[in-house]
């Protein structure tokens, strides 16, 4: 099931009990479905559980009205049609309208509560709405080919703290919502808790991805800068090494030599935990130091030797 069909099915599921907010999503049904005027109303939708709420809704009011399937190249479409001459009046009744209007607009005398608000718009929803799978993009709109509809709905979000936008998209008017925060929040306002909390599930993998990525830079960067580290106290003691000139180091230091090239990758900190008892990281670090202090002397002290001619290095090949 698509991530729309599942809040529609939520939304239609919900229950509705206060008599004001039953007419309200009745209202919203006839502002937002395929005809409404003086020979009554008709939506049309794919969703059965649609046409269903819709007769449900109506039947509450005392209005009744009846759902067909209709076999279409795209698939079944099920019509929800109010057409018998007295019950048509009996809507017209219930909304305070003669269907000879010239255009819809909100009565706002037929939204009374927030349970109605939420049952107009879910309504609304139900008969023109769609939602985006929030894993390719966040997106909630309403579509209707009434503008002056869209530009009170528009108004109407955008008095109960949602930033709606509106276009138009080939002649029908598109209200739109785009925010993660807005599309969670206007789901649960509707009564699609499962696929809010969905949303707010998918935000929190996303976010503790970022960290994980973030913190994944850092440590690479640390064991760059770690790996380099070694690295110049690696050349050091190689340096010493090669020269014969660690034996002639004190002791701690020699040892420090040793286990450096024997586990030339550990960090400094993870080495200290080689030494029995296990040193302090300063401590350590001190002898790292020495270490390529002595290899530094020792090199300048070659190098003054070789520029006095007093050089004992011999080429590498004689004659
Ligand atoms: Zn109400």
């Amino acid at each position: 099931m698509s991530f729309a069909s599942q809040a529609r099915e939520e939304i239609a599921r919900r229950s509705t009990v206060k008599a004001c907010c039953v007419r309200a999503v009745c209202y919203g049904i006839a502002c937002f479905a395929k005809y409404f005027d003086t020979k009554g109303l008709v939506l049309q939708t794919e969703q059965q559980h649609t046409a269903q709420y819709a007769q449900q809704m109506f039947a509450c009011c005392g209005v009744e009205g009846t759902v067909v399937e209709k076999q279409r190249p795209s698939g079944i479409l099920y019509e929800f049609s109010i057409r018998e001459p007295e019950q048509v009046e009996r809507m017209h009744a219930l909304f305070g309208t003669t269907g000879n209007e010239t255009s819809i607009q909100i009565d706002p005398a037929l939204l009374r509560c927030r349970g109605c608000l939420s049952g107009y718009i879910g309504a609304a929803f139900l008969c023109s709405g769609t939602v985006t799978d929030p894993q390719k993009e966040y997106n909630l709109e309403f579509l209707t080919p009434r503008t002056n509809l869209a530009r009170d709905f528009e108004a109407l979000l955008a008095e109960h703290e949602f930033a709606p936008r509106r276009t138009r998209r080939r002649a029908v008017n598109v209200i739109y919502i785009k925010t993660s925060d807005q599309v969670e929040a206007l789901l649960a306002f509707m009564g699609a808790e499962e696929a809010a909390a969905q949303i707010q599930r998918q935000k929190a993998v996303k976010s503790v991805r970022n960290r994980v990525n973030r913190h994944t830079n850092c440590e690479t960067a640390n064991l760059s800068k770690m790996a380099k580290a070694n690295a110049q106290t690696l050349l050091a003691i190689r340096y010493l090494q090669q020269e014969n000139a660690l034996d002639s180091l004190p002791e701690p230091l020699r040892q420090a030599a040793a286990k450096r090239l024997e586990y030339p990758d550990l960090s400094l900190s993870a080495l200290c935990g080689c030494f029995e008892p296990a040193l302090s990281k300063s401590g350590l670090s001190n002898r790292m130091k020495k270490l390529e202090a002595a290899a530094a002397q020792l090199k300048q002290k070659r190098e003054e030797a070789c520029n006095e001619g007093d050089c004992t290095e011999q080429p590498a090949h004689r004659g």
